[in-house]
């Protein structure tokens, strides 16, 4: 089995990405896999080359070790390109001229999927001579045309999840308008390419993994299905997502606490369901001690879990 840890390089780690990351190395580790480490860096204006030499850092001082990579995202220009092109010369994409203020006003709510927003579908039929005099005036993003098709997957932690993807997902975007890919198409071709059967990460993109599983069978159709796992997302005390700017969350603020990198683990753990107990331990401890069944049953009755430090 291998997995995978697959950060954006957009500010220092926190507790947050550190539970991923270490129920992504105990699900590998656990049955003998091993770890790809691939920084996440497609979004130029955010991401920073202090950011992903940071990560680097605290994942081998944490003990979250990886075997391949790390591969960074910046090198894989042309394979995003490859697919982009193929899936133009399929009929598969077109121009979208929304602006994001517009994409936003026409999105319709996906009925079951809470937050999820979905494309309105406004620039799919656009008649041809309609795309030309707007291609004058305006760089478009380009969406791919997403079927009436329900796409059904056992989640190893969430158990079955499915989502019509012209329902509950819509048309959506392989690259954007300044010309950057989309996070969605890289993903799945690095996901693919790079081997990760197992995929784990927050439950906030447990959304996107029927997007993602569809298009790596269109595009990979030589790669089996990933075997993915969503972790429940470490919220506030007032029940908002953990973020960047949570600075008692933060890794720096974590090390000086507990000083160690075991005390640091030992305290995610016990708040992530994986421990009975506070106390210090490694990764590598915490492995004899991991059974995927038994934290689905942790995480059934924690769907967010409070971060109290
Ligand atoms: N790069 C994303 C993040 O740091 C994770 C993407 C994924 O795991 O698919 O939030």
């Amino acid at each position: 089995m291998k997995g995978r840890f697959a950060p954006s390089p957009s500010g220092r780690m926190h507790a947050g990405n550190i539970y991923a990351a270490l129920v992504a190395w105990l699900v590998a580790h656990s049955c003998g896999g091993t770890i790809v480490l691939r920084i996440e860096d497609l979004d130029r204006e955010r991401s920073k080359r202090e950011y992903a030499e940071a990560i680097l850092r605290d994942f081998a001082w944490l003990g979250l070790t990886w075997d391949e990579g790390p591969f960074y995202q910046h090198d894989r220009i042309r394979a995003y390109d490859e697919a982009f092109q193929w899936l133009l010369s399929h009929d598969m994409l077109y121009p979208c001229f929304c602006t994001r203020a517009e994409v936003s006003a026409n999105a319709v709510r996906a009925p079951h999927f809470g937050e999820k927003r979905v494309y309105a579908g406004t620039c799919r039929n656009l008649a041809k001579g309609e795309v030309e005099r707007l291609m004058r005036s305006r760089v478009p993003s380009w969406r791919v045309k997403v079927p009436d098709k329900d796409v059904a997957f056992d989640d190893g932690v969430y158990g079955s999840y499915t989502q019509n993807l012209a329902q509950d997902c819509g048309d959506f975007l392989i690259r954007r308008s300044d010309g950057a890919f989309a996070y969605q198409l890289a993903v799945v071709l690095d996901d693919a390419d790079e081997g990760i059967d197992s995929i784990v990460r927050g439950v906030d993109l447990l959304p996107s993994s029927p997007q993602q599983l569809w298009l790596r069978r269109l595009l990979r159709p030589q790669a089996d299905d990933p075997q993915y796992a969503h972790v429940p997302l470490l919220v506030t005390a007032g029940g908002k997502r953990l973020a960047k700017r949570d600075h008692d969350a933060s890794l720096d603020e974590l090390k000086k606490r507990y000083r160690t990198a075991a005390g640091v683990i030992g305290h995610i753990a016990f708040v992530g369901g994986l421990m009975p107990i506070e106390e210090p331990i490694t990764p590598e401890e915490l492995k004899g001690r991991f059974s995927l069944a038994s934290y689905r049953v942790w995480v059934s009755g924690n769907i967010a879990v409070p971060w109290a430090s």
